[in-house]
């Protein structure tokens, strides 16, 4: 029976992480329109206290929710003062969640400091993750991992401090070859030429990094460098999306969230009402489009939520993360485009909020998997069909 009324301990980090994200909202569009500016040293310090006063209430005790949906609750509501802002002083990225649920526990200690992006696409491949042609060769002399290859589009690419690299043992052998490695930006060999600019989340940093001859340590690959096939379908590196994807949904449903929020209230300053007590017949098309995305949404949610459970009770959870995932990304699309049209020209104007929501929603039904490959996923394990059975 899943039940996610949640625990004092959590919604009283909730209301924290919200007066959080209201003084993140307040910068939000500055760093929009000052793409790859550092954020003033006064506004991280203030940043870093909230973080801190966040961490005081979850180390209080009482009992809170498991540590993946709690994250993913905080995320949220992080992000419903803006998804990206706040990463000016994040200390792990993606490839942190790679780590976590791949590394050895000698390689978390080594690795849990550094700030990690991830980067698996490349100028050849994208949705379709076999396609990588980075390479690992081992020199049997020094016993180091040797990486050439560029990977684009990393997220974070600039600010991090390593980077965790999809690379090919062995093209010729297909997924099964294919592992990640973790190359500290201290290394010779690794670089970062060029930043992107980009539709939305313009306060991210998203990189190409260039990798010529890249030696790491033999211990910086994550898993075994053994390339066999893994039983039960999801191969070593594919299953770290299982714990990311329910983070990236909830990233976006917290734009969702912000922009219906706002619409909302500012109908409401025009007169509209929001009965939910009454039948279809007596609703205006203005509240039944409201009341529809409100449903849209919280179902989203509760997908979200349930990847998540899964996670804190340690069990697979690849159908219901890509589940979650694929609603989230469709239901905030429509819900902030919708909220742009409804409020008329003001939505289209950068004097609020909505139109960069807007911008910055996208990026959550395209990264981690865009949502075609999220149904993908979801047709093959519902149905039963392999990937050669279903591309
Ligand atoms: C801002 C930003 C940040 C990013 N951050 C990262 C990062 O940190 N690390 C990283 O590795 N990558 C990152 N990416 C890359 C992102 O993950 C890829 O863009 C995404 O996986 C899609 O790959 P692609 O762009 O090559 O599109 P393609 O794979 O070329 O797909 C193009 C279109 O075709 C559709 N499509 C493809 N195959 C199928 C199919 N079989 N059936 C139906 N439709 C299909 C896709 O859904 C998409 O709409 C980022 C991208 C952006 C824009």
């Amino acid at each position: 029976m899943i039940d996610f009324s949640l625990k004092p301990k959590t919604l009283k980090a909730i209301k924290v992480a919200r007066e959080n994200a209201q003084y993140v909202r307040t910068l939000a569009r500055y760093y929009d329109e000052n793409e790859h500016a550092e954020m003033k040293e006064d506004e991280k310090e203030k940043l870093k206290a909230n973080v801190a006063t966040l961490l005081k209430v979850l180390a209080e005790p009482g009992e809170g929710e498991g540590q993946f949906l709690t994250n993913i609750i905080l995320g949220e509501n992080r992000s419903w003062g803006d998804p990206v802002t706040g990463g000016a002083i994040a200390t792990t990225g993606l490839g942190n969640a790679a780590i976590r649920a791949v590394a050895t526990p000698e390689q978390r200690k080594r690795f849990d400091s550094l700030y990690c992006a991830m980067a698996i696409t490349e100028p050849g491949c994208g949705s379709d993750t076999s396609a990588v042609s980075t390479t690992a060769k081992l020199d049997p002399e020094t016993k180091e991992w040797i990486i050439n290859g560029e990977k684009i589009f990393v997220t974070s690419g600039k600010r991090c401090n390593a980077v965790v690299v999809w690379a090919t043992l062995d093209k010729s052998k297909g997924r099964a070859a294919i592992k990640s490695f973790v190359v500290e930006k201290f290394r010779k060999g690794i670089s970062m030429t060029k930043l992107e600019h980009k539709l939305g989340i313009r306060a991210s940093d998203t990189a190409v990094i260039l990798l010529e001859d890249c030696r790491i340590p033999y211990d910086n690959i994550l898993g075994s460098p053994e390339i066999k096939e893994a039983k039960g379908g999801q191969v070593g590196v594919l299953a770290t999306f299982d714990a990311t994807r329910p983070g990236v949904a909830a990233q976006g449903i917290g734009v969702g969230r912000a922009a219906l929020e706002f619409t909302k209230e500012k109908l409401e300053e025009t007169g509209v009402t929001f009965p939910y007590d009454r039948g279809l017949h007596s609703l205006s098309a203005v509240q039944k489009e409201i009341l529809d995305m409100e449903a849209n949404l919280d179902a989203a949610r509760l997908l979200v939520w349930q990847s998540a459970s899964l996670l804190d009770k340690a069990q697979r959870n690849s159908l219901e993360s890509s589940m979650g995932k694929a609603k989230a990304g469709k239901a905030i699309t429509q819900i902030c485009q919708r909220c742009v049209a409804l409020l008329g020209p003001l939505g289209y104007s950068r004097d609020w909020l909505v139109e960069k929501w807007m911008r910055d929603c996208k990026i959550n039904d395209i990264y981690e998997g865009t949502g075609q490959i999220q149904m993908l996923i979801v047709c093959r394990q519902i149905l039963g069909f392999s990937r050669a059975q279903l591309k």
